[in-house]
């Protein structure tokens, strides 16, 4: 039986195209790009043309990309690097905005700094997953540091106003005449299908993930707009122009930037391709199963990911039942799924807590097929009535 993988928001399958190039450069043994010889030079080249290639996808400077181990260190560095900094500059009570949907790796940092005096505020978001752009501007303060708010959700799809709240910031500057607030958007999510311009966005800070855009796992990256200031969260070596300590990771760094600018140029057919597969799947489901509902927004949407929450149901033994039935989907978020208790994005777009414990994230892919849509709605409407069946029964007892 041929497998359904349903499940490229928490990870892509390797392009074709990014695996060779990435194969063929470490064959050639780049040496470290740190050495003066040539084996040194060579590795150099590779690194800074894959640089220039991720910078050339932004319509950045290469020297504002910044190779990080994925989105969570990125992240990280932005949120905790930002803070760190303007305590140095004097400001001592630095205040944060952050989205109340932000990945953990955003969230985590932000309540780390908060232990050590930092003032956060959450942003809220409506049953859309939108934050209201207007709020920022209550609760912008001449403390505030960073505002980050990422550019596509992971676990239901919304796309954020990132240009609006964008021109939010530069105002708050403005009437503050400061350098801060910075603005920080997570687009983890967004490589494949959003556009990537950050002169466009009017981002300072952004994050990148190369294992959600059909690249090598183990490599991002953190635009950081040049005048932007930003403390190292490790402490080494000179690499990544202060940045980030570590001998970079050549190979993979040739894989990202291949597959970042791949997925980049078919964006807008993929895009259109997955949306209307994304939208068939969502009908068919809602007509086949009662008690099922969409959380988010697909209007507002990623074209790839589809959540949806069944009345009665446990995500978990849902996910396992399609698994066994060849269908890889997610319960939550891959990264929350080993940790207990409701999804915080299920959550903050209002659905209860019993609601969300069904909730079932189908992220397409590259791979996705037409011909997949309808096994999956159907075996979807197989196992449901069987879950909510045997739970009656357990109930019973
Ligand atoms: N941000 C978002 C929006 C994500 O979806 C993810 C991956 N789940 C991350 C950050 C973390 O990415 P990585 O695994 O590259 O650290």
């Amino acid at each position: 039986m041929k497998r359904i993988y349903l499940d490229n928001a928490a990870a892509t399958p390797i392009g074709a195209k990014s695996l060779s190039t990435m194969v063929a450069t470490t064959k050639k043994f780049p040496g470290n790009p740190s050495g003066i010889h040539k084996e040194g030079r060579d590795a150099r080249a590779f690194l800074e043309r894959s640089r220039g290639q991720v910078a050339g996808v932004l319509f950045a400077r290469p020297d504002e990309i910044v190779f990080t181990s994925g989105a969570t260190e990125a992240n990280n560095m932005a949120v905790i690097g930002v803070v760190h900094s303007a305590r140095t500059r004097g400001i001592m009570n630095p205040h944060v905005i952050v989205s109340a949907i932000e990945h953990p790796s955003v969230l985590e940092a932000a309540l780390y700094l908060k232990s050590s005096g930092v003032r956060v505020d959450y942003l809220p978001v409506d049953s859309r997953g939108l934050v209201n752009t207007k709020e920022i501007r209550k609760l912008i303060t001449p403390e505030t540091v960073l505002v980050s708010v990422m550019y596509a959700n992971n676990e239901i799809g919304t796309i954020e106003p990132i240009i609006d709240i964008a021109k939010e910031v530069r105002h708050a500057r403005k009437v503050n005449g400061s350098v801060y607030p910075y603005f920080h958007t997570d687009a983890a999510q967004a490589g494949n299908y959003l556009d990537m311009n950050v002169l466009k966005l009017g981002v300072d800070l952004m994050t990148l993930s190369s294992g959600k855009t059909y690249g090598p796992r183990g490599i991002g990256a953190l635009f950081v707009k040049r005048m932007v200031e930003m403390c190292p969260l490790m402490h080494g070596g000179g690499h990544e122009g202060n940045r980030r300590p570590g001998t970079e990771p050549v190979a993979l760094a040739v894989g990202f930037s291949v597959a970042l600018k791949e997925s980049q140029s078919i964006r807008e057919k993929e895009s259109s391709r997955l949306q209307k597969l994304r939208d068939t799947l969502a009908t068919k489901i809602l007509k086949k199963v009662s008690g099922a509902s969409v959380n988010g927004s697909l209007e507002h949407g990623l074209p790839n990911i589809l959540n949806i929450s069944f009345d009665g149901v446990e995500s978990e033994a849902l996910v396992l039942y399609l698994d066994a039935a060849g269908i890889a989907v997610s319960g939550k978020s891959a990264c929350r799924s080993s940790t207990s208790g409701p999804s915080h994005v299920i959550l903050a777009v209002g659905e209860s807590a019993d609601m969300q414990v069904g909730s079932i994230r189908f992220s397409l892919g590259s791979d996705t097929k037409s011909e997949d849509i309808a096994r999956v709605a159907n075996e979807v409407s197989r196992i449901v009535p069987l879950l909510r069946e045997a739970q009656a029964q357990s109930d019973q007892v």
